[in-house]
């Protein structure tokens, strides 16, 4: 097989770069090392999102606490 561009990684680059170039019509492939999708996808912004957001939440709701919010609910984290 013939390969007009190929890409060394899999990250958002790649992703933007790549999608482009497909529908182009050129033929693409991608190498990857580690898991598909790069750090955002798998290390940086959703897992941060996914860790960060229910932390910010009950921050804010333990803050109100004895202003009308009685209970603030727990993470748990392992799930
Ligand atoms: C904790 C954290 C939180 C973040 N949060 C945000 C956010 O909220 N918003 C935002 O916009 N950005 C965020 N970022 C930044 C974002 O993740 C990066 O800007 C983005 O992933 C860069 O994309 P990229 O394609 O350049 O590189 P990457 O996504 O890093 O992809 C590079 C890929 O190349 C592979 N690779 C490297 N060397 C080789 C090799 N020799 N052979 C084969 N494969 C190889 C790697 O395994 C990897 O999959 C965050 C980053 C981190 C670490």
């Amino acid at each position: 097989m013939n390969y007009d561009v190929i890409f060394i990684g899999s990250g958002h680059a790649t992703w933007h770069a790549a999608v482009a170039l497909k529908q182009a019509g050129k033929q693409v492939a991608i190498v990857e090392k580690d898991l598909v999708g790069g750090t955002c996808t798998n290390y940086g912004c959703d897992a941060k999102i996914a860790l960060d957001g229910p932390f910010q939440l009950t921050e804010q709701l333990q803050r109100f606490q004895g202003h009308g919010v009685n209970s603030v609910p727990t993470i748990d984290w392992p799930a």
